[in-house]
């Protein structure tokens, strides 16, 4: 058994979970070995067996690692990303109350592309604004890699934000009187990146959403599309956990969406970006590997989770 080999064993040894999987692992690789045993019995009046024979074969132990890391993950739920739990949004509640969410749960796990659909009114965009800490529930809560960001206040909440999440809005909402590269290189700058790497990145970045030879190009020069590109390239600049895309595509014709949608889905296909987008664009809702359907504030439908499976 080589070093790697003993290190995964040895790590999983450490928890009750990896206890019980090396149990369970061991349990199984046994029963492979009495197979083993039981065909030899059977066949050695007729044939001659080395130890070769009895030895572990490599298929054995991939068996025994596939299947136990796919049991680790689903006992540790280690992708995922979002936990929004219990969600309840009301709005003037002292006059007729508005539930725009209405007791939501919904687990979003690393590398999914999901579109959250529903008809005007269903609660889209409360959503996205509660998952990505622009706007707080009336009850429940949402954690992004285990924290509770609705108990974050003030600077903290924006600082995990700038560092976490990426957004994409309807309308674009780039500052105009600044290039398509200085509109992506205002977000690094709050972060504080050096010179040197912010150049290094917004070029990078503009590569990725296909419009490197626009980056002088203020909005007002650039098409619907070229302009949510820039706003997609402005999400992925501080390398954030998810990207959250209030109906990227509303004011898009069906070329630039097509186009805007092939870059999202490389990234998230090539970087394993998470992308969440409300919507009630059918040409999002077919691209998407999970569709959530909301109506009057509730989760009605939920397609499963296909989270190892990316966008084409
Ligand atoms: P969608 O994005 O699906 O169109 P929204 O999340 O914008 O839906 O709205 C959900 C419900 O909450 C609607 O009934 C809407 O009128 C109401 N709503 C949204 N924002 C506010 C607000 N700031 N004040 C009062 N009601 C609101
Ligand atoms: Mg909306």
């Amino acid at each position: 058994m080589t070093a790697s080999r003993t290190g995964v064993w040895l790590s999983w040894c450490r928890s009750l979970e990896g206890f019980v999987l090396c149990v369970i692992l061991q349990a199984l690789r046994t029963t492979l070995c009495l197979a083993r045993l039981w065909q030899f019995f059977r066949t050695s009046l007729r044939c001659t067996f080395t130890a070769h024979d009895f030895a572990p074969r490599q298929e054995d132990f991939s068996i025994v690692v596939n299947l136990g890391s796919f049991l680790n993950k689903k006992l540790k739920k280690m992708d995922t990303v979002i936990d929004a739990h219990n969600l309840v949004k009301i709005y003037d509640e002292k006059t007729i109350p508005v539930y725009a969410l209405n007791n939501v749960h919904l687990l979003i796990e690393k590398g999914e592309f999901t579109a959250i659909k529903g008809p005007s009114g269903s609660g889209k965009t409360t959503l996205l604004n509660m998952i990505g800490g622009l706007d707080t529930p009336t009850s429940g809560y949402v954690k992004i890699n285990g924290i509770n960001i609705t108990a974050l206040k003030g600077s903290e909440l924006i600082e995990f934000r700038l560092r976490n999440i990426g957004f994409v809005f309807q309308a674009y909402n780039l500052i105009p009187v600044l290039t398509a590269e200085e509109n992506i290189e205002f977000i690094l700058l709050l972060q504080k990146v050096p010179a040197k790497e912010r150049e290094r990145r917004v070029k990078e970045l503009l590569m990725q959403v296909g419009i490197a030879d626009k980056a002088n190009k203020r909005p007002s020069e650039l098409s619907g599309g070229q302009q949510q590109r820039v706003a997609v390239a402005r999400a992925l600049a501080p390398k954030p956990q998810f990207i959250l895309a209030d109906e990227p595509t509303a004011n898009l014709d069906s070329v630039s969406a097509g186009n805007l949608l092939d870059r999202m889905a490389q990234l998230n296909k090539e970087e394993n970006m998470t992308f969440i987008f409300s919507t009630h664009d059918q040409r999002v809702i077919e691209r998407a590997r999970r569709v959530i359907t909301l109506e009057d504030g509730r989760i009605v439908k939920d397609t499963a989770p296909t989270s190892m499976v990316h966008a084409e």
